[in-house]
């Protein structure tokens, strides 16, 4: 496995590498992670990860310098998973000094994370995008644990016409539902104890929603849980998979999306309505 840590070494090392399918990452990889660099190794094509801590996407108030850094672990999960290239940039590398330009989202990247964390998706696709132009991969692989990322990202790709294949991956959950998460390391155990309540509620109202009970009251009594879990949900939402617009009643496509606080971290989940 190469690692690259300058653009020199980037460039070097991807010269000869052809179609790349490329993993971006904060790093702290956890299995969901590695199901990413899985589905991009499937695809037959070298894989090259990269592992950056993205500051433009933590708002002023948010957990940028906690967020767990672990590169030496980081380094053997990758090359266990078969990683042909990691990319770990420094931040003056992907922020040079007077930087005028950046990304500006709107439509899927409106509401929910985007009005909890209203820098967030301008910082996201904007590294995103400086990633691509680094490494110009042939696909990009993204977990759906981030649902609404992914379809940020996927429109950005759309809008600006940029050549790459953006591949959804299932989300990677632990055995009793929990979704894999870096910030999962910061649960209390009572809080860890608490948390698949998430995933349940979900579950729960995906099947209730899809049996035809009304979407108002089936996402209050989702609410409901999560606030007898000793979560505080921020939202729980029946919304149209790819505009992320809400919807008043189940209309294909369709993701139940859900964010709720559990002591210090947010936890994020969603689910399909079948
Ligand atoms: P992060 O390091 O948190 O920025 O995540 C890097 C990529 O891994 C993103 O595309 C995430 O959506 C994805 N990811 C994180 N957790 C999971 C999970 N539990 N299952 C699938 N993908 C995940």
């Amino acid at each position: 496995m190469k690692i690259a840590r300058t653009l020199t070494e980037l460039q070097a090392a991807t010269k000869t590498m052809g179609d790349t399918a490329f993993v971006p990452t904060m790093g702290a990889l956890h299995s969901g992670h590695l199901s990413l660099l899985a589905a991009a190794k499937a695809g037959g094509r070298p894989v090259v990860a990269s592992i950056f801590v993205n500051p433009a996407q933590f708002g002023p108030n948010e957990d940028y310098n906690r967020y767990p850094r672990d590169e030496a672990g980081d380094l053997a999960q990758l090359e266990a998973s078969g990683c042909d290239l990691v990319w770990l940039p420094d931040v003056p590398t992907m922020y040079p000094a007077h930087t005028a330009t950046t990304i500006h989202v709107s439509g899927p990247a409106t509401r929910w994370e985007g009005a909890a964390r209203p820098t967030h998706f301008a910082g996201v696709a904007t590294v995103v995008a400086k990633l691509f132009g680094q490494i110009r991969p042939a696909a990009a692989y993204f977990g759906e644990k981030d649902w609404q990322q992914v379809q940020v990202i996927s429109r950005m790709v759309e809008d600006l016409l940029l050549p790459v294949k953006i591949v959804p991956v299932p989300i990677a959950r632990d055995a009793d539902g929990l979704a894999l998460s870096s910030r999962n390391r910061f649960l209390l155990p009572p809080e860890r104890a608490a948390a698949p309540a998430l995933y349940a509620a979900l579950t729960k109202a995906a099947k209730h929603i899809a049996a035809g009970k009304e979407v108002a009251a089936t996402l209050h009594n989702a609410r409901h849980d999560l606030a007898v879990a000793g979560m505080v949900p921020d939202y729980v939402a029946l919304v149209h998979a790819h505009s992320l617009e809400p919807l008043a009643a189940l209309a294909q496509p369709a993701r139940l999306i859900a964010a709720a606080k559990l002591g210090h971290v947010r936890l994020l989940d969603n689910v399909p309505v079948a």
